[in-house]
């Protein structure tokens, strides 16, 4: 049995988007861009009516949507068209502690290669931004871009993105919204609440992976990051992706049809997920419960247990130690660290993420298996 866990890391691709994929790639494989002839034509009209369909999940006109490969993509395109190449004494990007290294790394590497100013604001026990500290950081002559994410994707707790866009708009900054880890899962539309920039990706939801999109306001004019032939307006050069771009459409159709009942069913397996698990086991801990949270994650901390020899030992059941972009730097989590842990207790954390195909017989057997492992190791201390 192999169960998987670690949908905040990616999601399987749901077969009625891989079926379009699949005809793009094999009969529909035509450039978007080719204006002479019927390939090129099947192609950009596949093209503009899926980025009519993500228009329609982001709540935001078409001509607002340029699709990247991803969200790294959309948040480096964000970050560095802001910085630009002038004025950077009077720019200064502000984020949180328990941002995605996307949007940290970017911001460090930018502040080390130009004079932008960055200021990284302390987050609460349950990985929320400190709104005092956003607002005293915008007292500042500078022009600001604030960078805060929508949920968490250690954790899944979701920030207060409506004061964020309040104290934003005061202090004369844009708000660049990181809504990987939201979008398609949390509500039928992101602009339920408001951003300059948004950011989205596929492979969160359903669709395929190197496929994306960064949703632009009008107000908001940015140096393009990938120039080239042209494409997507001039703010992204380079051969649309056709096939990942029709996927991605598809999966976001999918997404406002059946968001609603995959959050209902996804919120009950994961609370009581949680709920056995607190019953069964003595010291352990849920990082983040208390405050609002997406409705498929489920960070635990297992007091005195190695998380990577718990993961070790339950072989089939996948789940991780912290996002899959950082797994490669083998320290603690930088977001449980921002939230006051230890070093020790860091260690000691499993991320848990439910999804679209998880079932319930899996997390029986999950349960079963967490708990077997957990008081075998904890035999062996
Ligand atoms: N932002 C968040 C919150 C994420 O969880 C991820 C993926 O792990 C990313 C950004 C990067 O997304 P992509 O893989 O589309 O570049």
């Amino acid at each position: 049995m192999h169960i998987y866990l670690d949908n905040n890391s990616t999601t399987p691709v749901d077969e009625r988007v891989a079926k379009y994929c699949h005809e793009y790639c094999l009969e529909n494989w035509g450039n978007a861009s080719s204006r002479e002839h019927r390939y090129g034509w099947n192609a950009r009209d596949a093209v503009e009516e899926a980025r009519y369909l993500v228009s329609e999940l982001t709540g935001s006109p078409s001509n607002t949507i340029f699709f990247t490969s991803g969200a790294t993509e959309g948040i480096n395109y964000a970050l560095r068209g802001f910085v630009g190449f002038r004025d950077w004494h009077k720019k200064k990007i502000v984020t949180c502690a328990a941002e995605h290294s996307a949007v940290l790394t970017t911001s460090q590497i930018l502040q080390r290669l130009t004079s932008v100013e960055l200021e990284v604001i302390p987050v609460d026990s349950y990985g929320i931004c400190c709104l005092e500290g956003l607002q005293k950081s915008l007292n500042t002559d500078k022009h600001c871009l604030v960078a805060i994410m929508s949920a968490n994707n250690e954790l899944g707790t979701v920030q207060n993105t409506d004061s964020i866009y309040e104290i934003s708009k005061n202090g004369g900054a844009i708000f660049l919204c990181d809504t990987s880890q939201s979008f398609g899962k949390s509500s039928p539309t992101i602009q339920d609440f408001d951003a300059d920039i948004f950011v989205v990706s596929s492979h969160k939801m359903y669709g395929p992976k190197g496929i994306g999109a960064v949703v632009i306001k009008d107000s908001v004019t940015l140096e393009p990051l990938i120039t080239g032939g042209g494409q997507e307006g001039g703010v992204r050069g380079g051969t649309l992706n056709s096939p990942g771009i029709v996927g991605f459409g598809v999966a976001c159709r999918i997404a406002k049809e059946d968001w609603e009942s995959d959050n209902h069913r996804i919120t009950k397996m994961r609370d009581r997920f949680e709920a056995t698990l607190l019953a069964s086991l003595s010291d352990i801990w849920i990082n983040g419960l208390g405050a609002p949270r997406l409705s498929n994650t489920s960070n635990i901390g297992f007091h005195g247990i190695d998380a990577k020899n718990l993961i070790r030992d339950m072989h089939d059941i996948a789940c991780s130690t912290k996002s899959a972009c950082s797994s490669g730097d083998s320290g603690p989590s930088h977001v449980l660290k921002a939230l006051g842990l230890t070093d020790k207790d860091a260690y000691s954390c499993v991320r848990f993420s439910l999804g679209r195909f998880t079932t319930d017989a899996e997390i029986d057997y999950a349960l079963k298996k967490i708990t077997h492992s957990v008081q075998k190791l904890r035999q062996i201390i």
